[in-house]
């Protein structure tokens, strides 16, 4: 059986996902863009029951008559899409989101114009900015590791 795990930066909401995932996406829409703060959701829909909080729930945001959307409420992360016809998680909250492809862009009447081109932006790595930012040498991170902490409910069977 597949499992996927994820949760917020600061690690309070925990989730595991059995059993494999929906479609992958990204959403351009204006709701979308201010539930994360950013150009665009990657999101990820889960089957039904498939989905387990593994520490604490989100909190939740009615964004709309017919939609909440779950968020940490000790450290912010966006991290649910919650519609009548089910949930989707945010891609970037997996403990390996490399793993979750996004196969298809929605919302795209209000697609950013400039996230087309957003890959030929110059690229500096953290590295490289450690020489201009030299406070970057004396951080210690209190993001929660991409994986499982030991109290969270016990895997069913061994993780691929
Ligand atoms: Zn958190
Ligand atoms: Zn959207």
């Amino acid at each position: 059986m597949t499992i996927f795990t994820g949760g917020c930066q600061c690690g309070a909401v925990r989730f595991r996902v059995e059993g494999g995932l929906g479609q992958a996406s990204i959403c351009h829409c204006r709701m979308c863009q201010k539930a994360f703060g950013s150009f665009y959701a990657p999101l990820v829909s889960v089957p039904d029951g498939a989905l387990a909080w593994t520490r604490r729930e989100p909190k939740r945001f009615r964004s709309s008559n017919l939609v909440q959307r779950g968020f940490c409420e000790d450290c912010g992360t966006p991290l649910t899409y919650e519609a009548p016809d089910g949930i989707a998680l945010a891609i970037g909250a997996f403990d390996d989101p490399a793993a979750v492809a996004p196969a298809i862009q929605f919302g795209t009447e209000a697609k950013i114009a400039y996230v087309d081109g957003l890959h030929e932006l110059p690229e500096r790595s953290t590295e490289a900015d450690v020489e201009s930012n030299p406070y970057l040498s004396k951080l210690v991170s209190r993001q929660h590791p991409d994986r499982p902490g030991e109290d969270e409910m016990p895997l069913q069977g061994p993780v691929a």
